[in-house]
């Protein structure tokens, strides 16, 4: 399973933008990369003027980081992307944003990622009421998304959405509050992602 490793704010001021990559705290003051936006370390007044390679290759790391996805499988899904008619960076961010793990985020189910990772591989989660223990299934319009009815797991759930409830949701995305009940509506498209990403970059540096 990849996962992000290591201190998290560091890899956000590293990459010089908000990853998301803790719970609740990235959306408050005290995120890193709003206190203090430079590079970790005791030399690092400024930053290094990137090439248009490095350029393109920070993009890249920083979806890689955003999403939790190691380079074989951000390969894969750029092959898929590239394969199908139609934007190539569009469908690769699609692509992204419907993993399940992502989607339990978005639902607010999770503080974060990693945790949305926890949940579905300890087998709290259900898509459309079967037992979903893979974070980077694909979701489809109409799938629900829902904690498993054992007490645990709706607890778990529960605490995360509370925590979370001041959080926007996506409009792609619909939540049953009391039922603890999350629809995907709709596919996103890309003015409804959040990630501030250069797909074009991203594209550019893949197929070279
Ligand atoms: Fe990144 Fe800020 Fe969250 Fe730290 S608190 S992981 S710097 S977004």
């Amino acid at each position: 399973m990849a996962r992000v490793l290591g201190p998290k704010c560091r890899i956000c001021r590293r990459l010089a933008t908000k990853l998301f990559l803790k719970g609740p705290r990235c959306e408050t003051q005290h995120c890193a990369v709003e206190k203090n936006n430079r590079p970790p370390g005791q030399h690092s007044e400024k930053r290094v003027r990137l090439t248009d390679y490095g350029l393109h290759m920070r993009e890249v790391q920083r979806a890689k980081k955003t999403y939790g996805v190691m380079h074989r499988q951000f390969k894969k899904y750029y092959l898929e992307a590239a394969a199908q008619p139609g934007n190539t960076g569009d469908h690769l961010m699609q692509m992204l944003e419907r993993r399940l793990d992502n989607v339990v985020r978005r639902l607010r189910f999770a503080s974060s990622r990693d945790h949305a990772r926890q949940l579905i591989r300890h087998g709290h989660i259900r898509l459309n009421g079967k037992k979903a223990s893979i974070p980077s299934l694909q979701v489809e319009a109409g799938d629900v998304i829902e904690p498993a009815k054992r007490e645990l797991s709706r607890k778990l759930v529960a605490e995360a959405v509370t925590l979370r409830k001041d959080l926007e949701l996506p409009s792609w995305l619909k939540v049953e509050e009391e039922a603890l009940k999350g629809t995907v509506v709709q596919l996103p498209t890309m003015g409804e992602l959040r990630q501030p990403l250069e797909s074009q970059l991203i594209v550019e540096y893949m197929s070279r």
